[in-house]
């Protein structure tokens, strides 16, 4: 998608730093972090959302599973624990079109909003 944000950063248009890759996603962190740690995993290819899923995409979402371990173990949280999750659609408040896990840590999440 030429005017999707994380395309542009996934093909390295903003030199974003990216915090761990793998064959199916990029993780960034997050513009404007609402947790100490607070990294988004974004797919490679433009999908909108999980909505959007469907079993031909089993291997990329599995990518982006696994790239969340190890955002953890990068971010040195994967003992202290962290959370990951998604949003889809106005009532989740997703802002950006294009999936993307975010990951939280290094802090007791339960507190969390
Ligand atoms: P959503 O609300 O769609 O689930 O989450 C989108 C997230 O992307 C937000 O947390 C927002 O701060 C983040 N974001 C939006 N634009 C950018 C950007 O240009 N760079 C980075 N690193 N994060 C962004
Ligand atoms: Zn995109």
């Amino acid at each position: 998608m030429d005017d999707c944000i994380f395309c542009k950063i996934v093909r390295g248009e903003f030199g974003t730093t990216i915090v761990a890759e793998n064959e199916y996603a990029v993780a960034f962190d997050d513009i404007a972090p609402i947790a100490p740690m607070h990294t988004l995993v974004v797919p490679r290819r433009h999908i909108e959302s999980m909505a959007e899923a469907n079993a031909e995409d089993l291997a990329m979402l599995s990518g982006c599973l696994l790239l969340v371990n190890d955002v953890a173990r990068v971010k040195g949280i994967e003992t202290s624990g962290y959370r990951a999750g998604f949003n889809v659609g106005p009532d989740s408040g997703q802002t950006v079109f294009h999936l993307h896990f975010h990951v939280f840590g290094g802090q007791r999440l339960r507190d969390m909003a």
